[in-house]
């Protein structure tokens, strides 16, 4: 092909520049051949010679000249239609710059491995037919000396056809039986394409509800702006746990496909239930309309399938958890996150990408409207709110009508001193689940931490026995007696004396889940419960059936972790305890108290939905603790006001924005010589009005045998510092093995 040397003004590009599999931060130019002139485009997939390999490579521009004359051709497109579409490669390009990454990795991100690594192709599956006219004695006279082949004929005769993967495992007979058949002329095997399903079993159809008058008031302000041209201030949905947010979305969802459109919803990992789902294919797969969803528990083959499910278009509604943001949707009309405040939607490794901002700004881009619902919205979309760049939109009731439960503090510091024995399950708490139990009504006690003690102490030197690899206290797991890392999964045998001292007695500090069990066996004998935290749970089956002995009454408390607290509708529910918030509000982050006021809010909203008024008990130390008093009193926007002043008054987001740099490294003394020479490197340089925070050890200042320090840089625009951090950061070798991260708007700083 002889383009060489046009300028690409006159006629299309002859050149692509690509970025062969994704690994280096490199592009490399090769000629297009003659038939796809004029049609490859950016964000299509193609096969390159690569010194002596063929490798697939992603195009990331059309050029007229290439970078060197002798460049070579283009063997091959993956795929007809551009396996990225354009916007998606545009959001790649926003998402490398803002956050200060690359394009490899921001492309890495946005295409799932299983996507990367095979092409579409290999969705195709063995069919097996069987041709009528062929009558049973024939068929066992032909077959009267193969008998797995008989058996496998009967098989296929007996389903009518099907797939063969699914004939074999029915059977338990290899494939060869139907090859056999095949050879011989008794069926007939073919490719077909096949999809791998997450989700089994038909779905009854869901009609939509007659809405109340606040959701429909909100629905009529999303739909207001669909296929309307943006770009649409993004819209804040505030609504109650348990005030319809989500028939609002599935009703906004609807007229959305009307319109001709797509739609996204983006809910929190932990959320990503069967009922949840179960919800979303009932209104949509019962109306005829394919759905896509797309999370982590998905086989490798399922991700795959997802994926282009919806990158065909065959799929029009796709609900997905954090990375389901770059679903590869063409015709994006709406895009919902429930539950944005969830800190879950911040990646925290690099890129350390937020997928509500990406949300945000891939709506804006593609003219989509967005919704970003909450019971507890965070700082960061309330302040938004209160500036007017998003619209708010409230839903102030109980759908059902049911009242807020009623919040009780337990202040531990009394109970301590009345009744030493019971600090961890007090009187109060434990009279209520006893009650509840008696009249048939369920509760949930909550802890966020598994294990049974959160440290093992020396009651002689007060020795506490650390991770040699991290700088955090082991955990006691008492059901196998055994210390626990929960950074790294180092695990030690509990030593009968205290490695120090040699003392045999030990105190176990704190609590968590496990011992919450044991408390909860000897002060409630008789009780039904069971623990659900990710060591008792073994798969999304575990938790399932535990979830339905619960739904079914045969169990009268749940123990539990965060996978309790989120997205499960229990109705049964009357009561909670939330066994101690005092941790969590001590942790050396500004988000701290907004975390602890959320949690409240969110698990308090899991009590009482069934027409019956809920209770919930906070036991602390500290009652009068803001994030408890606007808690206990369901006060969300008094609690965003005064968290709001004391942000602007220290400076932290929303007001400033953050940028957080960690270095790690295997020695100590060079690790913080690096933070410091960056540090000084940056103060020198950036704008007036940034603040370089001092070096400092981080919050877990040794994590897996790597010493960490960071600075916090807080600033008024993050575009403002980026070209700093670039060139003296990011862009910098650093010596024996320190590496840096740099987290853009971090939501925690650990
Ligand atoms: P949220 O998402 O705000 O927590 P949900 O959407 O889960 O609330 O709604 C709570 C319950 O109320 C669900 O069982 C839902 O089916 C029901 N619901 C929602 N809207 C209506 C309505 N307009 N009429 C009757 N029931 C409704
Ligand atoms: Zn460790």
């Amino acid at each position: 092909m002889s383009a060489a040397g046009s300028t690409g003004s006159d006629g299309p590009a002859g050149f692509a520049r690509v970025i062969p599999e994704l690994t280096l931060d490199k592009t490399f130019d090769y000629a297009i051949p003659a038939g796809w002139i004029g049609r490859l485009q950016p964000g299509h997939r193609v096969r390159v010679p690569f010194g002596p390999r063929k490798i697939l490579a992603y195009v990331v521009d059309l050029v007229g000249t290439p970078e060197v004359a002798a460049c070579k051709e283009i063997e091959g497109v993956t795929e007809e239609e551009p396996l990225l579409p354009p916007s998606l490669l545009g959001l790649a390009r926003w998402l490398a710059d803002y956050y200060c990454s690359d394009l490899p990795t921001a492309l890495r991100i946005m295409l799932p491995e299983p996507v990367r690594s095979k092409p579409d192709g290999h969705l195709e599956r063995l069919w097996v037919q069987v041709p009528d006219g062929l009558t049973e004695e024939e068929a066992a006279e032909r077959l009267k000396r193969a008998k797995s082949q008989w058996r496998a004929w009967q098989a296929a005769k007996a389903a009518g056809g099907g797939w063969l993967a699914d004939l074999c495992r029915e059977t338990g007979l290899g494939a060869a039986a139907w090859k056999g058949l095949a050879e011989k002329g008794l069926i007939h095997l073919g490719r077909q394409r096949r999809e791998r399903i997450p989700f089994r079993g038909a779905v009854v159809a869901d009609p939509a509800l007659a809405l109340n008058p606040a959701q429909a008031g909100a629905l009529e302000v999303i739909v207001s702006g669909l296929g309307q041209p943006g770009p649409h201030a993004p819209i804040l949905l505030q609504g109650v746990t348990g005030s319809g947010k989500t028939e609002v979305y599935l009703q906004a969802l609807a007229r959305c496909l009307e319109l001709g459109q797509s739609g996204l919803v983006l809910v929190p990992e932990i959320a990503l239930t069967p009922q949840t789902i179960g919800r979303f294919r009932e209104r949509f797969e019962g109306a005829g309309i394919g759905l896509a969803v797309l999370h982590s528990r998905l086989s490798a083959g399922e991700r795959h399938d997802q994926w282009h499910r919806v990158r065909t278009g065959r799929a029009r509604i796709v609900i997905g958890a954090r990375s389901a943001v770059f679903a590869p949707i063409r015709d994006l009309g709406l895009v919902v996150v429930d539950e944005e405040h969830e800190p879950s939607y911040k990646q925290e490794e690099t890129p350390f990408y937020h997928a509500r901002d990406l949300a945000v700004v891939r709506a804006r881009r593609e003219g989509a409207v967005v919704v970003l619902g909450s019971a507890t919205p965070s700082l960061e979309s309330a302040w938004n709110a209160r500036q007017g760049k998003y619209r708010l939109v409230r839903l102030p009731e109980r759908i059902d009508g049911a009242e807020l439960p009623v919040i009780h503090v337990v202040d531990l510091r009394k109970e301590r001193k009345k009744r030493p024995g019971s600090f961890w399950l007090t009187r109060p708490l434990c009279d209520a689940v006893q009650d509840r139990a008696k009249r048939k009504e369920q509760s949930l006690l909550y802890l966020n931490r598994r294990g049974f003690a959160t440290s093992v102490q020396c009651e002689n030197c007060g020795h506490v026995e650390m991770c040699p690899h991290c700088s955090v206290p082991l955990t006691f797991h008492k059901t196998r007696g055994q210390l626990r890392c929960h950074l790294c999964d180092y695990v030690a045998p509990i030593a009968r004396t205290c490695p120090k001292c040699g003392f045999d007695q030990r105190g176990l500090v704190g609590a968590g889940t496990q011992r919450i069990e044991e408390v909860v066996a000897e002060a409630l004998p008789g009780l039904r419960w069971k623990r659900v935290d990710s060591d008792s749970m073994g798969g999304r089956d575990t938790l399932e059936e535990t979830l339905g002995e619960f739904a079914a009454g045969k169990l009268d408390l749940l123990i539990g972790t965060q996978m309790i607290a989120k997205g499960l509708h229990l109705p049964g529910v009357t009561c909670v305890g939330i066994i101690s918030v005092d941790a969590a509000l001590n942790l050396p982050d500004f988000r701290a108290s907004e975390r602890v006021f959320q949690q409240i809010v969110q698990v308090a909203g899991r009590a009482g939905r069934g027409g019956v008024t809920g209770e919930v008990f906070i036991q602390t130390h500290t009652p009068f603790h803001p994030a408890i008093s606007f808690g206990r009193h369901h006060d969300v926007d008094g609690f965003i006001d005064q968290e709001l002043e004391y942000r602007r008054e220290f400076g932290y987001p929303p007001f400033r924005r953050a940028i957080l740099v960690t270095f790690r490294g295997p020695g100590e003394a060079k690790t913080l010589w690096c933070a410091e020479q960056a540090v000084k490197a940056l103060t020198a340089v950036v704008p007036a009005g940034v603040e370089v925070g001092e070096v400092a050890p981080a919050p877990v200042a040794k994590w897996k045998d790597a010493f960490r320090f960071q600075t916090l840089i807080k600033t008024g625009s993050v575009r403002e510092v980026l070209p700093h951090l670039r060139r003296h950061v990011a862009g910098v070798t650093w010596p024996e093995g320190v590496m840096v991260t740099i987290n853009v708007d971090p939501i925690n700083l650990m």
